[in-house]
């Protein structure tokens, strides 16, 4: 039906008067039928037809007066007011369907489409209303509605600009209309033309754009689309920026050129420019003052959205820490001591590498929302890394209150999390810090206090609650020091290996050694119970335990070489459970086994119950492989940790350590001899092996003999010695005949 107009129209620009006449009366059929159509099959929304019928039938009596506008001068007039009611009602109605329409961006289109009117009303103004005034051609009633009519086109362009300006979507039948309706102003302008005594526009041109119209019009009705033409629209889209500023920017040009170049007729037409001119100024000076302002506050709302966490929507560390600074200035005008909360979630890695990030995600947010319901409407909550949240509560005035304030936020977590994938229970460390009034402390530094107490926390073994002293801080400047020197240890020969012998005290010979690290650094020796834990923590303890486990069996092949000790001599070596983690830690420990051409059998790898507890699975998998290797693992420590039996059942393990807190009771203390007597068993029945650890007097040893239980490691038979000093130590273990009179000479 478009491209029909289209035809049409330039048909109707080159044929003689009377086939004109009869495509304008084709077009207005066609739209006739169009309509009719519409309403039967289509049904836009009843609304609309009061004011199509009213167009039609404004337009058609307009048609007919016109038509024989020869017989009485009044009907002349009535034609043209036929034609200014059609005007009217279409504002009505334009108002309706663009008020649905007017996008996000209102009043930046309203403006623009403003700025379009008026410079159209100004070229209007000086090339066809004025010199048509008052000419005598015609009444100066029908010249009032002529001039009426063509004022109100401008309304009609001001509303169809604000239409297409708007960042809504544009829907067909919204574009077919909007081009009719314009073609349809297109022809008021050129029939208006034609009434100007110097131009001479024939009507096969001038009613053109009206075949045109009415033709776009009828296919707006045809479209499906027409049924949503008072429905607001939801949809957004790019605004036609570029489009509407060389709009603007012509409406804004032309008329001031315009004006410029011709003069003004008479004081009338003075006082209209004047008029119309300061209006469109103002107009502009307003938009541009608007655009500005709106320029400003997207800006300062991207800057916003640019400090709030993306997950949770709480406040990321910049915007939390411009929070605790205007909290600290506060507190100086009042008693007020601003609580900082620094809440770390407990084993949230664990979460993530096991249950995926999705799972880690939904843990994030339930947090966020715990957190926010737990605290007073005066707390601000903010997530400022990974799985770290604070909260800042500006309005405490004691550590008591403070305190409070954090066991409320650790209640939070009691109650399990009800999350997509299932219940959850999850627990935080909260590290408390406040800033006392006495001080000059900046946000910073509050928050690296709340941050080294929530470390504290974590130390205590997590789910707990730590308030921040200056202690804390020394601790962990220490702890910072040793952790950018572990870096660099193993470059600098700074760690090595000293072993301590196991024993199999029935026949008196060394039957293995542990391997035990130690740091030498410049200021003397760090304990590995200081530096194991940090290794662990950052991770160095994967390359620093590769290298353990292959200087120790380098030391071990070299000892039964040189005949210190038997072949079948064993090294025992601890692993801690990062190493386990490392998907390189097999593969590792197969190229040492190689490297010392030391038998599988021969390496046994200590972990703690630990390993059994935190991430089983991928722990697991490590040992299956390197147990299929042959090499065999012992749980070290044991009883001080929490296995449970069914785990230590599904872990394949060949030996048990019992830990020296039960063999330092065990002379005198009947509870510590029945529960080695019970591990003892366990043990036997389960076929593992057993070894006793920290033996330090004979009475000890005497008790785990009676218990079955010959291997032992301690003080009593040997500290840990240093690599030179193992042949000798070696040496005299195993000639001190008092260990057993069984002393069967060395297995080959
Ligand atoms: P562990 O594996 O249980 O090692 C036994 C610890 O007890 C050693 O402490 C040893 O020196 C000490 N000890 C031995 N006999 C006696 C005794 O009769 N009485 C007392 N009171 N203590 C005795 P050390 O060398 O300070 O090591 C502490 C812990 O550090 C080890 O406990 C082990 O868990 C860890 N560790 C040491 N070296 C390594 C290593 O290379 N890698 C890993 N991952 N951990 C290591
Ligand atoms: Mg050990
Ligand atoms: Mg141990």
């Amino acid at each position: 039906m478009a491209l029909a107009g289209v035809g049409v129209a330039t048909t109707h620009f080159f044929v003689d008067n009377s086939i004109a006449d009869s495509l304008y009366l084709a077009a207005t059929a066609a739209l006739g039928i169009s309509l009719v159509i519409s309403a039967l099959f289509i049904r836009p929304d009843p609304k609309v037809w009061p004011f199509v019928l009213a167009i039609v039938a404004f337009s058609v009596a307009g048609q007919l007066f016109d038509a024989s506008y020869d017989l009485t001068e009044n009907l002349h007039v009535l034609s043209d007011a036929s034609f200014f009611l059609v005007q009217f009602v279409l504002i009505i109605g334009l108002v309706i369907v663009v008020s649905q329409r007017l996008g996000h961006d209102a009043k930046g289109a309203l403006a623009d489409g403003v700025i379009i009117g008026l410079g159209a009303w100004v070229l209007v103004w000086v090339w066809l209303l004025q010199p048509t005034f008052g000419d005598g051609s015609s009444s100066s009633l029908s010249t009032a509605f002529r001039g009426a009519t063509l004022g109100l086109s401008t309304i009609v362009l001001f509303l169809l600009a604000t239409l297409f300006f708007s960042d809504a979507v544009k829907t067909t039948s919204v574009v077919l209309g909007g081009a009719g309706i314009a073609a349809t102003l297109l022809g008021d302008v050129l029939f208006s033309a034609n009434l100007r005594s110097d131009v001479d526009v024939s009507s096969s041109l001038s009613d053109a754009p009206y075949v045109l119209g009415l033709c776009l019009v009828a296919a707006s009705f045809l479209h499906p689309t027409i049924r949503d033409i008072t429905a607001p629209a939801t949809h957004r889209q790019d605004p036609p920026l570029l489009t509407r500023l060389i709009t603007t920017t012509l409406a804004l040009v032309l008329p001031i050129a315009v004006i410029t170049a011709t003069d003004a007729r008479d004081t009338t037409d003075r006082v209209v420019r004047t008029v119309s001119i300061v209006v469109l100024a103002a107009a502009v000076i307003t938009r541009v003052i608007q655009s500005v302002r709106d320029n400003a506050k997207a800006q300062a709302s991207l800057l916003r959205a640019a400090r709030l966490d993306s997950l949770t929507g709480l406040p990321n560390r910049s915007l939390m820490l411009e929070h605790i600074t205007q909290a600290i200035q506060d507190s100086w005008k009042s008693k007020r001591q601003p609580t900082v909360l620094f809440i770390d979630v407990d084993r949230f890695k664990n979460i993530n590498d096991s249950l995926g990030h999705m799972t880690g995600d939904d843990v994030l947010s339930a947090v966020a929302k715990r957190l926010t319901n737990a605290v007073t409407a005066t707390a601000i909550v903010g997530r400022i890394s990974g799985d770290e949240f604070v909260v800042l509560d500006p309005a405490t005035e004691t550590s008591t209150e403070a305190v409070l304030l954090a066991e409320k936020v650790l209640d939070a977590f009691r109650e399990h999390m009800a999350l997509r994938q299932g219940d959850m229970f999850v627990s935080a460390s909260i590290g408390v810090a406040m800033a006392e009034n006495d001080e000059e402390l900046s946000a910073e530094d509050l928050l690296r206090r709340a941050d080294t107490a929530m470390y504290r926390a974590k130390d205590a073994g997590r789910n707990c609650i730590a308030l921040y002293d200056d202690s804390m801080l020394e601790r962990v400047s220490q702890r910072l020091s040793v952790e950018t020197a572990l870096y660099r240890a193993l470059d600098r020969r700074e760690l090595r290996l000293v072993h301590q012998p196991i024993l199999d005290v029935e026949i008196g010979i060394v039957i293995g050694f542990e391997a035990l690290m130690r740091w030498t650094r410049d200021d003397g020796d760090v304990s590995p119970a200081e530096f194991i834990p940090i290794a662990e923590e950052t991770g160095t303890i994967v390359p620093i335990g590769s290298w353990a486990i292959l200087d120790a069996l380098t030391h071990l092949r070299r000892w039964i070489d040189s005949g210190v000790v038997g072949s079948q001599t064993t090294m025992s070596v601890n692993v801690s459970p990062r190493q386990l983690h490392d998907p390189n830690f097999v593969s590792v420990v197969s190229e040492a086994l190689s490297r010392s051409r030391i038998a599988a059998d021969q390496l046994w790898l200590e972990v703690t119950e630990s390993v059994m507890m935190t991430e089983p699975e991928q722990a697991l998998s490590s040992l299956r492989r390197l147990v299929s290797l042959g090499v065999r693992v012992a749980i070290d420590d044991f009883g001080t940790g929490y296995s449970s039996l069914s785990l230590l059942q599904k872990f394949p393990i060949q030996r048990i350590k019992i830990d020296r807190v039960f063999v330092n009771n065990l002379a005198d203390d009947h509870n510590s001899q029945s529960l080695v007597r019970t591990i003892i068993a366990m043990a036997e029945s389960l076929s593992l092996d057993i070894v006793a650890e920290g033996v330090e007097n004979r009475e000890q040893l005497r008790a785990l003999s009676l218990l079955r239980c010959h291997k032992a490691q301690g003080y009593l038979i040997s500290h840990p010695v240093s690599v030179d000093a193992v042949p000798s130590t070696v040496a005299h273990l195993e000639n001190h005949s008092e260990w057993s009179a069984l002393r069967r000479g060395r297995p080959s």
